[in-house]
């Protein structure tokens, strides 16, 4: 048996279409939706990772606008940039590329963002906001991976989610929106003694660690369902996630493919966070 591939470019897709004509009908309404990239120093992957966003941005009509600003950078200057685009009519969704140089601190930076406009949800309000069930802008990566489980129609309640990596862009607020799905969840990390014995118990098992295929067949039930988070180059600098997908896939029942995978759904709900802002934009002009 071989597991069902869930397909996140293709899930993406169908999203993108439904956010593209809201767009369009915003347009006909005199409000395009507009989104603030700042892009800060010359790392090539956060280059590659902005402009994709960018080119999603253009396909369906949202204005996106880029900052780039050098590597030595000082914290005020990115504070101001981003005190500017707080107060900029025409923007509605403000990302930071993460990581920053070392010299700047990403808590301040990322507090500086107006919570009106922080579309990749990393806010401490939108963060307490997730926690408490309110409505917010969720964090792009867990939500698009929630929106995975829901089109390949895999339902979370009353399953043990168990989630490899605890960072708080993607690890942490994926357990937590799968807790308010009614999952059982459990965190693992790098500290965690028998990851195995851990991941063998998931019926859900989301691996974000950023270690190029480090589950394979022994850490993964049959008929599992796994989703795989990492982004990583392989010994023959292929794409890889943190699965060795050939490893598992005959033994689980469904699993997301590195790329096509979460990638695409990461800028998708950018993309449909960013047009949640910009229909707020007119209901507050009304
Ligand atoms: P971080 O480096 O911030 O966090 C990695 C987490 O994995 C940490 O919690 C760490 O534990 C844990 N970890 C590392 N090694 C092990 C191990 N051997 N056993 C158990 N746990 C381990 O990474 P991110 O969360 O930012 O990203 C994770 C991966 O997801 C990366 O490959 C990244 O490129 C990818 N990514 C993909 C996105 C997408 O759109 N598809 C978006 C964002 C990230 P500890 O806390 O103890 O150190």
């Amino acid at each position: 048996m071989s597991g069902k591939l869930i397909n996140g470019k293709e899930i993406g897709e169908i999203i993108r279409q439904s956010i593209q004509k809201e767009v369009n009908d915003l347009q006909e309404q005199g409000v395009t939706p507009g989104l603030a990239v700042i892009l800060v120093g010359d790392n090539p992957a956060s280059k590659t990772y902005v402009s994709n966003k960018q080119k999603s941005c253009e396909q369906i009509g949202i204005y996106s606008e880029l900052i780039e600003l050098s590597a030595d950078t000082t914290e005020e200057t990115l504070l101001n940039e981003i005190n500017k685009l707080n107060a900029d009519p025409a923007i509605d969704g403000i990302l930071v590329q993460l990581p920053l140089p070392k010299h700047i601190t990403e808590q301040n930076v990322i507090a500086a963002i107006s919570p009106e406009k922080d579309v990749d949800g990393f806010h401490p309000e939108s963060v307490g906001k997730m926690i408490l069930g309110q409505p917010t802008y969720l964090p792009c990566t867990p939500y698009g991976v929630m929106k995975l489980l829901e089109y390949a129609n895999i339902d979370v309640a009353g399953k043990h989610a168990v989630i490899v990596g605890r960072s708080h862009i993607v690890g942490v607020p994926m357990g937590q929106l799968l807790l308010q799905k009614d999952a059982t969840v459990t965190y693992c990390h790098s500290k965690t003694p028998d990851l195995v014995a851990m991941t063998t118990q998931a019926d859900i098992l989301v691996v974000a660690t950023g270690r190029a295929k480090m589950i394979g067949a022994e850490h993964v039930k049959e008929g599992a369902v796994v989703i795989d988070v990492g982004i990583n180059r392989d010994e023959n600098n292929k794409l890889c996630g943190d699965v060795d997908f050939d490893a598992v896939v005959d033994k689980v029942s469904a699993i997301t493919p590195v790329p096509k995978g979460v990638g695409p759904m990461t800028i998708t709900m950018l993309l449909f966070n960013t047009l949640q802002s910009a229909k707020k934009k007119l209901t507050q002009d009304k």
